[in-house]
């Protein structure tokens, strides 16, 4: 089969299109004839060397995977060949305390899905959500890493209600846009932080009440607390972290729930410990995404409450090129690689 294989970090040019074996499932794994593989930041960043968890040589990226099942190991209980499906950007045991406690994304046994980038791509069964054949696999491949993750943030952690006003940071990124619409979708007034003057249209469209585009630095909590009567916001999705955390906070209103999506720079924060008691605020950690938060989330592209964006879809031998324009970060929606 034709692979991407990475054999160092470095530039998008060692990303380079090989012919290797298919992969060998083992017993609870099936093999995915990929219909489609979605490129992350997070590619970018362990191609080009910022991040080094994981990395090994010869390595295939790709967690973002959707196809077809091809076939199946002996101790695949659901899945058949034929069926359609996507995947979690992870694997878990199913049976330790924390899967059992509904925290199967922070299971022990954990382990990365990988290997998007080829024709084929060995998978454990638990990592995969069957999809419905309206699904397009441009679409479905990216939906756990980003619809999903909202949808864990806005229902499950920050238990967004009908009303409240919801601060998303990171705005028009793959976190952002559906943040952006399952907190319209919950009844709330979402006010949206972006960088991007460009951007602004299209955040505006897909619901957001009001779009404030803020620089690197700028204190945008003065805007937030003009909009909320200055009372700010029940809620902040921070999609972003250290540096838009300072101005996030201040936009938090007293009692108000602090959601961690994303933190994008190696950067620490600094805040004095009475300003949470002060605010009375619950500062809450937001992890991945789980399987049923996944299927939830399909479920709403489907019924047409998020419209995840397709941006543009390139052959898997061009995929230094899509590296080069993720990482541009000029671009609105999910880039795509199709075998
Ligand atoms: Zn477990």
């Amino acid at each position: 089969m034709r692979a991407v294989v990475m054999r160092e970090q470095g530039a998008p040019s060692v990303l380079k299109i090989e012919d290797m074996p298919l992969p060998v499932i083992k017993p609870h794994e099936v093999l995915i004839k990929v219909g489609a593989t979605g490129v992350s930041y997070h590619d970018v960043v362990e191609r080009n060397g910022a991040y080094q968890r994981g990395v090994h040589f010869p390595m295939v990226l790709g967690p973002e995977i959707a196809g077809t099942v091809e076939q199946v190991g002996d101790q695949v209980r659901e899945l058949k060949p034929g069926d359609r499906v996507c995947c979690k950007p992870f694997h878990s045991c199913g049976v330790c305390r924390r899967c059992r406690n509904g925290m199967e994304t922070a299971c022990k046994s954990r382990k990365g899905t990988r290997g998007g980038y080829a024709e084929y791509a060995a998978v454990a069964e638990e990592a995969t959500v069957r999809i419905p054949d309206s699904l397009h696999f441009h679409v479905a491949c990216w939906l756990a890493g980003t619809a999903g993750v909202a949808l864990n943030a806005i229902r499950d952690v920050a238990r967004v209600r009908l009303g409240e006003h919801v601060l998303v940071t990171g705005a028009s990124g793959g976190l952002g846009l559906p943040s952006i619409e399952i907190a319209c979708a919950a009844g709330a007034i979402v006010i949206a932080i972006t960088r991007s003057e460009a951007k602004r249209a299209e955040i505006e469209k897909i619901g957001a009440s009001h779009v404030v585009v803020a620089p690197d630095g700028h204190d945008f909590s003065k805007d937030v607390l003009a909009l909320t009567g200055g009372d700010g916001a029940e809620v902040v999705v921070d999609n972003v972290g250290s540096r838009v955390f300072t101005p996030s906070f201040r936009s938090l209103a007293v009692g108000g729930r602090y959601a961690l999506v994303g933190q994008l720079f190696r950067e620490e924060i600094s805040i004095n410990p009475a300003r949470i008691f002060f605010k009375r605020a619950q500062i809450l950690g937001v992890g991945s995404v789980r399987r049923d938060q996944l299927e939830d989330a399909i479920k709403l592209v489907v019924a047409g409450k998020i419209h995840p964006k397709v941006a543009q879809v390139f052959p898997l031998e061009k995929a230094a090129e899509a590296h080069a324009l993720v990482e541009s970060g000029s671009v609105l929606g999910r880039v795509v690689l199709e075998p």
